[in-house]
């Protein structure tokens, strides 16, 4: 066969994907028509009114042809467009009014318009941090809306705003979260530009703004220095206590797990973790009370050996070491499991969030990176949302193809890129 005579037909594994990522809705401007549904007559028991649409055409001769893709490029879903069968039609017809960049235009403009609704529907999320703006924090100074899915990876270079964006999230558990960033970010310093952060919390069912700005509010005229108060905002609405109930956030960061002098780094973490978690060290030992203690999810065991000493037999590991002889990646596994534990704990009906910014997570080679993200996602009780940051391009691909059936999507946000997972 020669390439004039060929088709670079999607196959059927592809059209699938298509269409799942386009969510069986033409991705025609405005159309929306859903294109699946049940048939009582047909053995599939589905009848389809969507086609697989070439964004440059399958052979010489089709609309939009582009010789200068290879087959495997032209039969790859980058090159197609879910269209309901109207709409498939009257862009081959009409290949000199549709051209290849408006195909491609749609297309991005319908996943995005599916990852809004992905990330703000209740029924997938269940709960937790759907959407976040930040306004003049690091270098997010223009009002930047971002949104979040159940799992998130956030790849970024240095000072393209993690960390700013880790703590202004962090912020809303209140606690020793919110003292870390007023502090870092100077809030009520003397003549800077007004600050806020909000989040949009889904809640069974409810979709809840909390709000909080340096904003003086209910004045007509902003004073010079503005007054040192922040304002707390629920549903536009100020709010008379901070609410504290809707946010259960773990922050992993390299400064809240800085060195406290202590030589072991698994108290030196454990110590840092108990405020994340509401609770004292002591608090957080006497639950390593049980000789063994372990936790399924990394298959750490984990045995209280002193006041303050405890071993940990590691996943694939026949012997217990004393926690301050464990490989990083040993380490973070046990912490990690003592953190799952201690959540499953928790009574409160409050979903937990957890963020990974810090050499718990940087410190970690890929291999390790994917077993934690994998892991994370497929965790079911407890529910949890997790946001892991990334310094690499690599990482963020690697992680992102980790959970292809649960990836959602990618938003942009300043220099960061959010990959979000179901
Ligand atoms: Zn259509």
């Amino acid at each position: 066969m020669t390439s004039t005579s060929t088709r670079d037909d999607f196959t059927k594994p592809t059209l699938r994907l298509m269409a799942q990522r386009a969510g069986y809705i033409c991705s025609y401007p405005d159309c929306r028509q859903l294109t699946i549904g049940p048939s009582d007559d047909r053995k599939s028991g589905l009848t389809m009114v969507g086609v697989g649409a070439h964004i440059t055409a399958a052979s010489l001769g089709g609309p939009r042809y582009d010789g200068s893709l290879t087959p495997e490029e032209r039969a790859s879903e980058a090159n197609g467009i879910w269209m309901c069968q109207l709409h498939g039609k009257q862009i081959d017809d009409n290949a000199s009014r549709h051209t290849d960049v408006d195909l491609k235009r749609w297309k991005s403009q319908h996943q995005e318009w599916i990852f809004a609704r992905i990330a703000s529907a209740d029924s997938l999320l269940k709960h937790g941090i759907t959407n976040v703006s930040i306004e003049n924090i690091g270098p997010f100074r223009e009002r930047t809306s971002i949104s979040l899915g159940r799992h998130n990876v956030v790849f970024g270079l240095n000072s393209s705003g993690k960390s700013s964006l880790c703590e202004s999230i962090a912020a809303f558990a209140g606690g020793v979260n919110f003292e870390n960033f007023r502090k870092r970010w100077r809030l009520f310093g003397a003549g800077s530009p007004l600050m806020m952060i909000e989040a949009a919390v889904s809640v069974n069912g409810a979709r809840t703004t909390v709000r909080l700005s340096e904003e003086p509010v209910g004045l007509k005229h902003v004073p010079k220095f503005h007054q040192t108060r922040l304002h707390v905002e629920v549903n536009g609405n100020v709010a008379a206590h901070w609410p504290r109930s809707l946010f259960n956030i773990v922050y992993l960061d390299s400064q809240n797990l800085k060195p406290n002098r202590i030589k072991d780094p698994f108290r030196r973490d454990l110590r840092a973790l108990a405020p994340q978690l509401g609770l004292s060290e002591d608090q957080v030992w006497d639950a390593l009370r049980e000789e063994l203690f372990c936790s399924s999810t990394f298959g750490s065991r984990i045995r209280r050996i002193g006041e303050y000493r405890a071993e940990v037999r590691s996943a694939g590991s026949d012997f217990f070491y004393e926690t301050g002889g464990l490989a990083g990646s040993e380490h973070s596994f046990a912490l990690f499991d003592v953190l799952l534990r201690m959540i499953r704990a928790d009574p409160r009906p409050t979903p937990w969030m957890i963020i990974v910014d810090s050499s718990l997570f940087l410190g970690l080679d890929s291999d390790n990176k994917r077993r934690l993200v994998e892991a994370l996602t497929q965790l079911d009780e407890p529910t949890v949302q997790t946001l892991v940051c990334v310094n690499y391009e690599t990482d963020a691909i690697d992680l992102k193809a980790a959970d292809a059936e649960k990836w959602v999507g990618s938003s942009v946000a300043g220099a960061l890129t959010v990959h979000s997972f179901l």
